[in-house]
């Protein structure tokens, strides 16, 4: 069997024959060039309106890069006609079917270049398949453009928003993903976590999309509850589970760094190296963390430390989330707080005070039948610092935006005759 035969196999190009492959190059630096021709009738398409118009002249011979094979480099090989175009009433460069605008690279070698992307770095996907980082990086922009106009927003009930630290510093990203069971992915970024980058998700998304929403999954970040509550009147706001466990992880930790800082002013190290003892949950102690925190309870005197008393009720509150009716949940909840407000430990006390603040979005969830598991966002949110770390090598607002939509965005890809890799 010929090469070409293969080749027309795995990419046919309705209109345009393969002509002898041939080998060019010294050993190691080897290419593979196909000639690509039209067929005799095959008239050349009008890039600028499509029209299908006689042949003017044409231009000296283009390569477009292709799959490689056997881990050489193969080119194709075609002179553009000029079009001498009958609407345009001008000479125009025809369209060829394998290629789009002036991209040096067919739309299959695009398609492949992405698809490996989604596995490895952007820089690693280009010393294999032997093109540059701007390379892969256009394959990468051009399938998501294309996912990102093929894609169907209708079926949205459920979303959930967070936000991502970009980088180092104050810089936010506003993700907003849809979260329904079966369909979980990236919809939206906005640049900043203030009002004025949530804000414009409404516009884009349409007061129609937005009416369909039935839930919404949110941190207690105040911009976000606000332009909820206004533009998704029929959702419900779920105040994630996960962020409410982590802020009391914080609170806790506030407590151990203060009491720390003061027995140490007394000369005493109870609480040194107890950090983890108390942010992690008591099953996935080491052996070693466990041993440490059976010794600190068996002095009765530990038992007055806040840092303890402040763990036990980050224990405690965790039997929150086994409630399913909604009253239930409120009266735990609200005696909870009791609870902690006679503490006197002062974040803890902050804490109790968001959550009675916050006590009808937090009862949601169970409202909610809780749904959500309180993974789905931070799950995602993980992925998403992952994608940000693949498109190492650049790091400009755009390329992230094209990383994070390509490896979360579930988009459509382009149809294509034969999937070369996976
Ligand atoms: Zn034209």
């Amino acid at each position: 069997m010929h090469i070409e035969t293969l080749l027309r196999h795995v990419h046919p190009i309705k209109g345009f024959s393969y002509e002898t492959m041939r080998l060019s190059g010294e050993r190691g630096s080897e290419r593979l060039c196909c000639p690509i021709r039209p067929h005799r009738r095959n008239q050349a398409i009008c890039s600028a309106c499509g029209t299908a118009g006689p042949t003017y002249d044409h231009l000296p011979p283009r390569t477009f890069q292709m799959v490689p094979l056997w881990g050489i480099p193969v080119l194709l090989l075609y002179a553009m006609r000029r079009v001498s175009c009958p609407q345009c009433q001008r000479i125009v460069v025809e369209r060829v079917p394998w290629a789009e605008g002036k991209s040096p690279m067919t739309t299959v070698f695009l398609v492949f270049l992405a698809s490996w992307a989604k596995v490895t770095t952007w820089k690693e996907v280009g010393s294999r398949f032997y093109v540059g980082w701007d390379a892969v990086y256009r394959a990468v922009a051009w399938v998501v453009a294309y996912g990102k106009e093929h894609r169907v927003l209708d079926n949205v009930t459920a979303i959930g928003v967070d936000e991502i630290q970009r980088s180092h510093g104050q810089r936010y990203l506003t993700m907003v993903y849809q979260i329904d069971r079966g369909c979980r992915r990236l919809l939206w970024i906005g640049r900043g976590r203030t009002k004025k980058s949530f804000k414009p998700f409404f516009t884009w998304f349409g007061p129609e999309r937005c009416a369909r929403i039935r839930f919404f999954c949110t941190d207690m970040w105040k911009p976000y509850l606000d332009l909820i509550a206004k533009n998704a009147p029929n959702a419900i706001n779920v105040l994630d589970r996960f962020h409410l466990v982590a802020k009391l992880g914080l609170a806790v930790d506030e407590v151990r760094r203060k009491e720390m800082a003061k027995l140490r002013a007394m000369g005493k190290a109870v609480l040194v190296r107890t950090r983890w003892i108390w942010l992690k949950r008591p099953a996935n102690l080491t052996r070693k963390q466990r041993r440490h925190r059976q010794d600190l309870f068996a002095n009765p005197v530990n038992l007055n430390l806040k840092t303890i008393k402040a763990y036990f009720f980050r224990l405690d509150l965790d039997r929150l989330w086994t409630f399913s009716i909604p009253e239930h949940a409120g009266a735990f909840l609200d005696d909870w707080c009791r609870r902690v407000m006679r503490s006197r430990i002062k974040p803890m006390m902050a804490m109790a005070r968001t959550f009675r603040v916050h006590r009808h979005l937090i009862l949601n969830y169970f409202r909610a039948c809780k749904v959500f598991s309180s993974g789905v966002v931070e799950g995602l949110n993980n992925k998403a610092k992952v994608g940000m770390r693949r498109a190492y090598g650049n790091r400009s607002d755009d390329v992230l935006e094209i990383a994070l939509f390509h490896q979360l965005g579930a988009l459509p890809e382009p149809p294509v005759t034969h999937r070369f890799c996976g």
